[in-house]
């Protein structure tokens, strides 16, 4: 979380766009931070997007002239995002996929893992640990107000999740337990 994923499909979409290629944006219908309807990053920038319950409707949006559908959050659509994102891919489409590849305790976070092992293409975005700095390939729940060593603000992992996406932090290897 908040590597830039959501920002680095909006911006390939945009650049897509320019260049006159049919695109199609697919969020799910889980994904209620933009309101439904378009794909936003947190900087800002947003693309109109078709909102769908499951990945089964995402071949019926591509109409005749479509040469990219890009994907975004795509942990929400769970595995049979695979094989319908391979099947596009063998029909001759480019197909974008962002989403979250580990889940907060550290885990595989499928469809990510298996779709990244039939990419011809794989970015790994990191954020900045919230702690040190460092890259972080994780992300933890926490609770704010919690002590963790005795400071009133720190923030410490808990087992409930107690919010919404601001109980999320970014962490490195060393600061994500
Ligand atoms: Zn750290």
């Amino acid at each position: 979380m908040f590597a830039g994923k959501s920002e680095e499909l909006v911006r390939r979409v945009r650049r897509a766009r320019l260049a006159h290629r049919g695109v199609v944006v697919v969020n799910h219908a889980l994904d209620v931070r933009a309101g439904g309807g378009r794909v936003a990053s947190h900087s800002g920038l947003e693309v109109p997007s078709a909102t769908v319950a499951g990945a089964g409707e995402i071949p019926g949006l591509v109409e005749p002239g479509t040469e990219l559908v890009a994907i975004d959050e795509a942990q929400f659509f769970g595995p049979e995002l695979v094989p319908v994102a391979v099947a596009l891919a063998d029909a001759g489409l480019v197909v974008v996929v962002a989403g979250l590849s580990v889940t907060f305790d550290g885990s595989p976070f499928e469809p990510l893992p298996a779709l990244m092992a039939v990419a011809e293409r794989v970015d790994k975005l990191t954020a900045v640990c919230m702690v040190c700095g460092r890259d972080a390939a994780y992300h933890v729940r926490v609770a704010r107000g919690v002590a963790l060593d005795g400071g009133a603000d720190a923030a410490a992992p808990v087992a409930a999740h107690v919010g919404g996406a601001e109980s999320y932090e970014a962490r490195c290897r060393a600061h994500r337990g």
